[in-house]
């Protein structure tokens, strides 16, 4: 025997039946972006390094220590597994000009890969569903965005998240408080951890965000970015938050909340619960009003979300929340060899007809095939014995104690098979 191979670290197999769920958050998700009037958009999972250092920004968790990078062996391109997926779809906007006739309201999902410790509700790949709004500039697609990660919640049946809100300003404003945060960082040094030292001249707005207990203190009395935001600002602000009033939705404005991605600006939010232990946010997003310049594109404002699937399922499963059962129809079992194409041909008309049937495969006696019938959670067993492959009928056995008639068996003729398909259609 050779050795056994293993997934790498961190990136996980995605196994039936907790892959059940999965499908139909996806479902969910495809529901929710269609009524909402968002596109899908797939982008390669591989990307030039450049573009995420470029728009992650180069001192920032992910950028300094989190991206799978490599040299192309072929050609040495830099390259990059893409640890998150806004900067690729700005990419593609601008690559294909999508922003030529107006704003475009657009999502994905798929695999991000970040090279961080695994544990709970962090891994190495995981996988985002994020919606993207470019091309508008007003607090209205920001409220928009919000209300779309609300109402997806409402249909998932999670009760369990709040809203948190900020607001980043623009550029000059956060240079202003930037500086404001520097001196107020040295006068107490003493007091900062390494990171945040090393952080200090770099990226102190992301000492506010530190989890380090000793230095909360410190960081609470900080110089508020929110003292420093000019009338546009503030007005961008209040108008989101007389929305959210309006359609009902609660939030905390959180004056620490700075993302730890470099291109937002104004509005930033994240989802958050106290289910999950300290991986508790489970969708974050914001304003990214320069990054389509950045990247080389015409200046246009943008705004979006992404949430952590991984993270939401686990709320769910947490809540008790199941998706609803996939059920079989029927389990085909062949107690006569000969009739093997006659029930691959019922089956397959049963499944024209949009009933999920399995055919048995891999041989063996009728006692063994009734069982995996059984197992197989179907509620029927279909019978093909000698007898009914002579006569030209099938024997159809309901399996499941709910039934009204478990344990019942009757022979049906083949044709026509909607006789057939009447008795497998569900209960009532
Ligand atoms: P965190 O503070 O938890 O590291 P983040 O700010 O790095 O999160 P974002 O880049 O905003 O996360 O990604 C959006 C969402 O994707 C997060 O809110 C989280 O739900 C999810 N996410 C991020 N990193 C991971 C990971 N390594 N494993 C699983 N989910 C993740
Ligand atoms: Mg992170």
């Amino acid at each position: 025997m050779h050795p056994k191979l293993n997934a790498v670290k961190g990136m996980n197999d995605l196994l039936p039946p907790q892959s059940a769920a999965w499908e139909w958050f996806e479902a969910q998700v495809r529901e929710l972006m269609r009524a909402y009037g968002y596109r899908n958009i797939r982008t390669p999972i591989v990307e030039p390094t450049a573009l995420f250092v470029r728009s992650i920004g180069e001192v920032t968790d992910i950028v300094e220590k989190e991206m799978y990078s490599f040299t192309d062996a072929l050609n040495g391109e830099q390259l990059t597994l893409r640890p998150e997926n806004t900067a690729a779809v700005v990419r593609a906007c601008v690559e294909h000009n999508l922003l030529y006739d107006g704003g475009k309201r657009l999502w994905y999902s798929g695999p991000m890969f970040r090279h961080e410790r695994p544990q709970r509700g962090r891994y190495r790949q995981f996988h985002q569903v994020g919606a993207e709004a470019l091309g508008f500039a007003g607090p209205d697609v920001d409220a928009e965005l919000i209300l779309m990660a609300r109402r997806l919640w409402q249909m998932l049946g999670l009760t369990d998240v709040r809203l948190e809100l900020n607001c980043l300003g623009q550029p000059e404003e956060r240079l202003r408080h930037r500086q404001k945060l520097i001196n107020y960082f040295e006068h107490h040094l003493d007091r900062l951890d390494d990171d945040s030292r090393r952080r200090l001249h770099s990226n102190p707005l992301r000492i506010l965000d530190t989890k380090n207990p000793h230095m909360q203190d410190l960081v609470n009395a900080a110089p508020r970015l929110m003292d420093e935001l000019g009338a546009e600002s503030l007005a961008h602000f209040e108008g989101l938050q007389a929305l959210l009033r309006a359609a009902g939705q609660a939030y905390t404005v959180n004056p620490r909340l700075v993302r730890g991605l470099d291109y937002y600006n104004l509005t930033v939010f994240e989802w958050v619960t106290d289910r999950l232990g300290a991986q508790g946010t489970v969708c974050a997003g914001g304003r990214y009003d320069g990054l389509i310049e950045q990247i080389g594109g015409k200046p246009a404002p943008a705004c979006g979300w992404a949430l952590g699937v991984e993270r939401v399922l686990d709320l769910l499963e947490q809540g008790g929340v199941q998706p609803p059962a996939q059920e079989l129809d029927a389990y085909v079992v062949l107690a006569h060899e000969p009739a093997l194409a006659v029930a691959m041909q019922t089956a397959e008309r049963l499944r024209a007809a949009g009933l999920r049937v399995v055919l048995h495969a891999g041989g063996g006696g009728m006692k063994s095939q009734m069982k995996k019938a059984d197992a197989s959670g179907a509620r029927h067993a279909l019978i093909f014995g000698e007898d009914e492959w002579t006569a030209g009928e099938v024997t159809v056995k309901a399996l499941r104690q709910e039934q009204r008639e478990a344990g019942q068996q009757r022979r049906l003729p083949l044709d026509p098979v909607s006789g057939l398909i009447d008795s497998l259609g569900p209960l009532e």
